[in-house]
């Protein structure tokens, strides 16, 4: 017995990004007809962003340490990456014709380090196996009857799929099509949704102006981060991050973004400590910075004795009292733990992806909400967030594999007469 669902029946899939193209993948694959629909002129804008800087695919660290990754929602992501994890991802890329790498730091890239051939390839073959793709298609949420209502620039269009996934995104870089206008229509029909929140994201600072005249837009490099969390427990990392006009941002100010966050939320401010010389112990910079000075500028001493100069001794000058330069004890301290006051998070809009969405407690295994049978949810629009370092990929083809498979699956099982909303 064929075991597939009647071609008849259709899946609309809203939302081109990478867990709604997945998603496609999947549901036809099981044999649905598939109509993908989105408010752009074309699909995947945000993927081939993430290209821009070398598309980090994945991560190739152990599967136990890979979930960690997801904090508190590391229950609920792990049957997904269960279904569809890292290896899995690296070989469907190879099935597309693209082969990938693992960096020094471990994540995994496409040969090139480019999303528009993997995205080429990928569209090929999904035309190929017959989905149809309706660009500006602008979902406006359910007509009275359960039709899907769209905008386009032909006019309002009624659309009727016997199952759905949204794959709408989550808030962040509206202008390429993920806006997050899609939440008041899911709170309409009584889906719990935690607010959309800015993740891997820059933070305000407050510079003074002669500060970020001359700083802004510098690297600082390297350094070391450290964070004391709410539990006690401290996070320390090095690399590098860089100054803006307003505050900071980069990968290292990224990786504790959501505590950093979070922090803010509860007491108005969260403070890192910066490590300008995370080469060199507190006992050698003391002994050094101890040397008298003679006639050299103070500029003059912090290079020869500590290595500091530039943006790392602009950061001293900005946010150490000016007595404590004269103290070398103070100094050297200021140098190994300098406090950086952080005031708020940059806006939702500037951040790489957002923490929030729709909650997995009104989800099934198969991603469907359950108060709205045949309606599915996949991707960035979840309630989980990650670190950078590929995770957020992959935990958005993870589930955008698991809902376009779970509506197909669905259409096999729902009444003929049951339509999406
Ligand atoms: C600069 C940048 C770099 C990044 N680099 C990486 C990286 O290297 N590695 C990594 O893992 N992640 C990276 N990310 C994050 C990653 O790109 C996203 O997490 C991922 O694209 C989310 O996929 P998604 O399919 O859930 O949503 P999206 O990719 O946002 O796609 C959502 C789609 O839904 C459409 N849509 C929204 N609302 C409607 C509507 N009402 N009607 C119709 N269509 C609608 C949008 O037009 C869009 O095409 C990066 C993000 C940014 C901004």
């Amino acid at each position: 017995m064929d075991a597939r669902p009647d071609p008849g029946t259709s899946v609309a899939i809203i939302g081109g990004g990478p867990a709604g193209l997945m998603a496609a993948e999947a549901a036809s694959n099981a044999g649905a007809r598939v109509d993908v629909y989105d408010a752009m002129p074309s699909v995947g804008r945000k993927f081939l962003m993430a290209g821009k800087g070398g598309l980090n695919l994945t991560h190739s660290e152990p599967p136990e340490s890979f979930l960690t990754r997801y904090g508190a929602r590391r229950a609920c992501l792990a049957p997904l990456l269960a279904g569809f994890g890292p290896e899995a991802l690296r070989a469907w890329a190879r099935g597309l014709g693209v082969d990938t790498f693992v960096g020094s730091s471990g994540r995994v890239f496409p040969a090139g380090m480019k999303a528009a051939p993997l995205l080429r390839a990928w569209l090929h073959r999904l035309r190929a196996a017959g989905v149809h793709f309706h660009m500006r298609h602008r979902w406006c949420g359910w007509e009275d009857e359960g039709a899907l209502r769209f905008s386009t620039p032909q006019g309002e269009r009624a659309v009727r799929a016997d199952a759905l996934v949204l794959a709408l995104g989550g808030g962040s870089w509206a202008r390429l099509g993920s806006t997050g206008a899609w939440v008041p229509l899911l709170v309409a029909r009584g889906v719990r949704i935690a607010p959309l929140r800015p993740a891997n994201c820059g933070f305000d600072v407050g510079w003074s102006e002669h500060f970020r005249a001359r700083y802004a837009g510098h690297p600082v490099k390297p350094v070391a981060l450290a964070h004391a969390g709410s539990d006690g427990s401290e996070r320390r990392l090095q690399g590098e991050f860089m100054i803006t006009a307003t505050g900071v941002e980069g990968g290292l100010i990224y990786a504790l973004s959501a505590c950093l966050r979070d922090e803010i939320e509860a007491k108005g401010a969260a403070v890192l400590h910066l490590d300008l010389a995370p080469g060199r112990g507190l006992a050698q910079l003391e002994r050094e910075l101890s040397r008298g000075r003679g006639s050299s500028s103070m500029a003059n001493h912090l290079r020869r004795r500590a290595g500091i100069a530039g943006v790392k001794a602009g950061l001293l000058r900005e946010l150490l009292p000016a007595q404590d330069f004269a103290d070398p004890m103070r100094l050297a301290a200021a140098i190994k733990a300098l406090p950086l006051r952080l005031i708020a998070p940059r806006p939702l809009d500037e951040a790489i992806s957002s923490a929030g969405g729709v909650a997995f407690e009104d989800l099934d295994e198969r991603l469907m909400i359950r108060a709205l049978p045949g309606v599915f949810c996949a991707g960035e629009m979840l309630d989980w967030e990650a670190p950078t370092g590929g995770y957020l990929l992959t935990a958005c083809f993870a589930s955008g594999r698991a809902a376009g498979a779970g509506a197909a699956a669905w259409l096999e099982s729902a009444k003929p007469s049951a339509a999406a909303g």
